[in-house]
C-alpha cells in the first residue's frame, strides 16, 4: 500500500528535505529509542507545533503586550499557563521559556547577581550543565558549589548537601538531574534551602511527564521554583516552563522578558497546551505509570544479565548502567547498540575513572517505548538484546548486531509509534 504523503507541500517545494524528514521518521519507526530524555509526541502536538501561530510575534504577557493583534493569542498563552497550573498544583506557570537551559538561566536572572554561589549536583554525578558545572556560563558568572551521591550507594549525599549550604550559603540550591534514578526527596532539600537561607529550585525536566501522571511525588509543596523542559516524560513540544507560588511570579516574569528573552514561540506555547491537555487524561496517568513498571522490568531483567545498576536499579524512567564488569567502554558499547536499532546514550557514571568523552557507562530510558505501547512483558526481550549486544561490542560480532537490528524492527512494526506515518 503507497504511504499517503505527510508533508506534501515540503516534498514538492524541498525534495532534498522532504527526504531528510522521510530518513528520520523511517529511524524513529524502526528503532528501539531508550533516550531517556527523548519521546515521540502525538499527531495533535505535531500539527499545533506547525501552525500559523508560528507567524506571531507577542513580546509581553496576555494583557501587556508590545505588539498589537493578540486577540488571539492571549487566550492560547492564557490557556496554556492554566492548564500548566491546574496539573501541577503551582500560583503561577511562565510558558515562554525557549527550552531547559534558558529556563534555568531566568531563574539565576531572578534570584542572584553575578559571583553569587549556587548549589547543584555534580554534572559527572548527574546533574546538569546548568547547575553551575564550570563549562556552562552558570558555573562561569556564578560561583559553582557542586554536590554528589554516595559511593557506596548511589544515592544523593544529603549530609554533603547540608554540611555545604551551611558553609557556603548559596543563594539557590538545585535538585534534580539528567542521570538520577530514584525518587527525588524534595522535602529534604527543602529542609536544607530553609536552613541555609537559599531558594530551592526543583528542576524537573526529566519527570515531569511522572508528575503529572502520579509516578513521582510532586515537587509543588517544597520547592520556590519548578523549572522543566515540556519535551521529555512531558511528551510535548521542545520548550520550557517556569512555574511559582505567586511571591515569585513577578521575578520570573520579568526575568524571561525582558530579562533574557524576546517574543516568545507562539507554535509552541500552543502545543505545549496541547501536551497538557494530553497530561490531564487518565490516559495520561497510564503511561506515567507504565514509564516506571517498564523501567523496573526492563532493570530487573538486566540486572538477571549481569549488569551492574547504578544505585541497584530504578524508581522512575531511566536507569543507568555501569559496563566496567563486561569490559566495554560506554561509547563502544552505545555505538554497538546504535548498529543493533538500539538508540541509547554513553553517559559518566558516578566516580567514575574513565573521561567524560569515553565514559564507563551508559544511560537508558523507557518513556519512548512506553509511548509505543510496549509493556513490562516485552522488557525480557529488550533486556535480552542489549545484552547481546554489548557482548557483541566486546568481540566485534557486527552478525549479531545486524541479526538483532532486524529483531527490533519487527516488534517495533508491531507497535507503531505516535505521530508517525504507518505501512511501508
Ligand atoms: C534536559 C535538561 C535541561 C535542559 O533542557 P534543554 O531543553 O536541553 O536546554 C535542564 N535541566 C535538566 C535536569 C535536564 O534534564
Amino acid at each position: 500500500m503507497p504511504l499517503p504523503l505527510p508533508h506534501p507541500a515540503l516534498a514538492a517545494t524541498d525534495p532534498e528535505l522532504a527526504a531528510l524528514v522521510a530518513a528520520e521518521e523511517r529511524l524513529q519507526a524502526d528503532t528501539l529509542r531508550l533516550i531517556p530524555s527523548e519521546n515521540y509526541v502525538s499527531t495533535a502536538v505535531l500539527e499545533a507545533s506547525g501552525t500559523v501561530l508560528q507567524n506571531k510575534y507577542s513580546e509581553g504577557y496576555p494583557g501587556r503586550r508590545y505588539y498589537e493583534g493578540q486577540q488571539v493569542m492571549d487566550q492560547v498563552e492564557r490557556l496554556a499557563r492554566d492548564r500548566a497550573t491546574a496539573l501541577f498544583g503551582v500560583d503561577h506557570a511562565n510558558v515562554q521559556p525557549y527550552s531547559g537551559s534558558p529556563a534555568n538561566l531566568a531563574v539565576y536572572l531572578a534570584f542572584a547577581r553575578p559571583g553569587d554561589p549556587v548549589m547543584g549536583m555534580a554534572l559527572p554525578m548527574g546533574g546538569h550543565l546548568t547547575h553551575g558545572w564550570g563549562v556552562s556560563a552558570t558555573g562561569s558568572w556564578f560561583r559553582g558549589i557542586q554536590y554528589g551521591v554516595r559511593r557506596d550507594t548511589g544515592l544523593i549525599d544529603f549530609d554533603q548537601v547540608r554540611d555545604l549550604a551551611l558553609k557556603e550559603r548559596p543563594k539557590l540550591i538545585f535538585c534534580g538531574g539528567t542521570a538520577l534514578p530514584r525518587t527525588i526527596d524534595f522535602a529534604a532539600f527543602a529542609e536544607i534551602a530553609e536552613e541555609s537561607g537559599a531558594l530551592l529550585v526543583a528542576d524537573v525536566a526529566h519527570i515531569a511527564g511522572l508528575i503529572a501522571g502520579g509516578a513521582h511525588p510532586s515537587p509543588a509543596p517544597h520547592a520556590d521554583v519548578i523549572s522543566t523542559t515540556t519535551h521529555k516524560t512531558l511528551r510535548g513540544p521542545r520548550g520550557a516552563m517556569l512555574m511559582s507560588r505567586a511571591e515569585h511570579a513577578r521575578a520570573l516574569d520579568k526575568a524571561v522578558f525582558p530579562g533574557l528573552q524576546g517574543g516568545p514561540h507562539n507554535h509552541t506555547t500552543a502545543a505545549i497546551a496541547v501536551a497538557l491537555h494530553e497530561a490531564a487524561q487518565p490516559a495520561f496517568r497510564a503511561y506515567a505509570h507504565a514509564v516506571v513498571a517498564n523501567a523496573r522490568a526492563l532493570a530487573a531483567a538486566l540486572s538477571a544479565h549481569g549488569h551492574d545498576l547504578v544505585s541497584g536499579g530504578t524508581d522512575n524512567h531511566l536507569i543507568l548502567v555501569d559496563l566496567t564488569a563486561k569490559e566495554v567502554p560506554g561509547k563502544v558499547a552505545a555505538q554497538a547498540l546504535d548498529r543493533a536499532g538500539i538508540v541509547v546514550n554513553y553517559n559518566t557514571v558516578p566516580y567514575d575513572p574513565r573521561k567524560p568523552f569515553d565514559p564507563s557507562g551508559i544511560r537508558i530510558g523507557t518513556p519512548s517505548l512506553t509511548s509505543r505501547g510496549l509493556t513490562p512483558e516485552h522488557m525480557p526481550a529488550v533486556a535480552a538484546w542489549i545484552d547481546r549486544a554489548v557482548a557483541a561490542a566486546r568481540t566485534g560480532d557486527e552478525d549479531v548486531l545486524a541479526r538483532i537490528r532486524t529483531e527490533v524492527a519487527d516488534l517495533m512494526a508491531a507497535h507503531p509509534a505516535p505521530g508517525l506515518p504507518t505501512g511501508d
